[in-house]
């Protein structure tokens, strides 16, 4: 399970301008989708993000000689949605009705957060959050892919919601082979029904 930080992967040049832009919440959809799969796996990335979210943020005034892991960044932006008086929670379930997890709305930007899924191995699998539509034969939308790190963290998982949330039944969570988002989700570990949403 060990990485070797001297071997990036093939396609990290591509990769590393946009680092930058996730750290400013700047990206499009499709690039931090991308983004999203590329980050976990490597640490130039990693450590690039940590430094332009230092940057940005103040943050780093009060712990100077810390590089927070890209988990916290999750939680901070989890936190800003949250705090936002219109924002929306759902609870994501598992099929025995216990909770691993909540999505946080705030107008059109989501984090997802992780409270009880198994970690993913980064390299071989990911999870994706999708949206399951109002009507019959709709089919569901990917809208992220993230990762869950040995302690239960989020990594990733930031994405928009492309539609109205009112137009959005439910959420749910599968969890894919590879580190693609496939067309449909493959298995569904989670779901969770919008509260107030009409249709
Ligand atoms: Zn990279």
């Amino acid at each position: 399970m060990s990485n070797n930080p001297s071997t990036l992967p093939d396609d990290h040049e591509s990769f590393a301008e946009l680092a930058a832009g996730w750290a400013l919440y700047a990206l499009d959809a499709q690039d931090r989708a991308a983004f999203a799969l590329h980050l976990p796996i490597c640490p130039p990335c990693q450590e690039a993000v940590a430094e332009f979210t230092e940057a940005i943020s103040g943050f780093a005034a009060q712990i100077p000689d810390v590089a927070p892991p890209p988990q916290v960044w999750e939680r901070i932006r989890a936190v800003a949605l949250e705090s936002a008086p219109d924002a929306t929670s759902v609870r994501l379930a598992s099929s025995d009705g216990s909770t691993v997890g909540r999505v946080l709305v705030h107008g059109q930007h989501l984090q997802v957060l992780a409270e009880g899924l198994p970690r993913n191995r980064v390299r071989k699998a990911t999870y994706v959050l999708w949206s399951l539509p109002h009507g019959e034969g709709a089919p569901p939308r990917a809208l992220t892919p993230f990762d869950v790190d040995e302690r239960g963290a989020v990594i990733g998982g930031a994405g928009e919601l492309g539609a109205e949330l009112a137009s959005i039944s439910a959420f749910a969570v599968s969890f894919e082979r590879g580190r693609v988002m496939p067309k449909a989700p493959s298995k569904v570990v989670a779901s969770g029904a919008v509260a107030g949403s009409g249709g």
